[in-house]
């Protein structure tokens, strides 16, 4: 273990999701911690990746009679796949460390969800089987100078930062305030959520209607209908296909 690294000067939290991570940015201004930016990144390489492994593994169950034979191709392949995203995710990882400098992560903490069964949250359950979140994590705290924060996942729903009604997560991209009727864009908003049960989780909690910050940067978190490429997609029918367990042993 070693000793423990100290809390950075900035936070990076990250909503993981299947071509995008959306993240809110936020930095500490003596006691009080400042929201500076929500932004989606596109990392559709690696669920190219998976899609283009998806496929083969697919044509070799189709066209390999000999079952031995395609025991030993599908063997082979899991490896390759395996090696591919780790790869990739080497590379992400160490792009957002490099890009956050001073920054502690908060992400959720997803080792659990696999085995519970009446897991709140579908949406984590299907992307924990699309790619290998809890690796990526790893490789940022192992990689960050800074502490590694983990939060507990959220459920289906939130607070909305505006009047604290309930916000609901849909499986679709707008999450609606059941007060005010304020429409957010689903995944930036759980990264706000995830700032901030990680603030508080550090002992520094605020809150984000009473925060200069929030009120220039609530824009940044509406529901755009008219969006760039990758901020709503990841939802359609490729990426919901199994694809297989290849990475339940992966850390053992
Ligand atoms: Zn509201």
């Amino acid at each position: 273990m070693g000793r423990r690294k100290p809390l950075g000067s900035r936070f990076v939290a990250s909503d993981l999701n299947f071509n995008t991570i959306d993240s809110t940015v936020a930095s500490k201004e003596g006691e009080t911690v400042k929201l500076r930016q929500a932004r989606t990144e596109p990392i559709g390489r690696i669920a190219r990746i998976q899609n283009d492994f998806s496929r083969r593994r697919r044509r070799i169950q189709l066209h390999i009679k000999n079952p031995k034979k395609r025991a030993k191709k599908l063997k082979e392949t899991r490896g390759r796949q395996r090696n591919r995203i780790r790869d990739a995710l080497q590379k992400l990882s160490a792009e957002q460390v490099r890009e956050n400098p001073g920054a502690s992560f908060v992400f959720e903490r997803l080792t659990r969800i696999r085995e519970n069964d009446n897991a709140k949250s579908k949406k984590l359950r299907t992307y924990l089987n699309r790619w290998p979140y809890r690796m990526y994590q790893s490789m940022v705290e192992y990689k960050s100078t800074f502490r590694t924060v983990y939060v507990s996942p959220g459920g289906t729903s939130s607070r909305c930062p505006v009047c604290g009604g309930k916000v609901r997560h849909p499986a679709w991209a707008v999450s609606r305030c059941e007060k005010c009727g304020a429409d957010y864009g689903r995944d930036r908003l759980s990264s706000l959520e995830i700032l901030l049960r990680g603030m508080r989780l550090c002992g520094q909690p605020f809150a984000v209607s009473a925060d200069a910050s929030w009120r220039l940067m609530r824009d940044e978190y509406l529901y755009a209908p008219a969006v760039p490429d990758g901020w709503r997609a990841g939802w359609t029918e490729a990426a919901n296909a199994p694809n297989g367990n290849v990475y339940e042993n992966i850390h053992s």
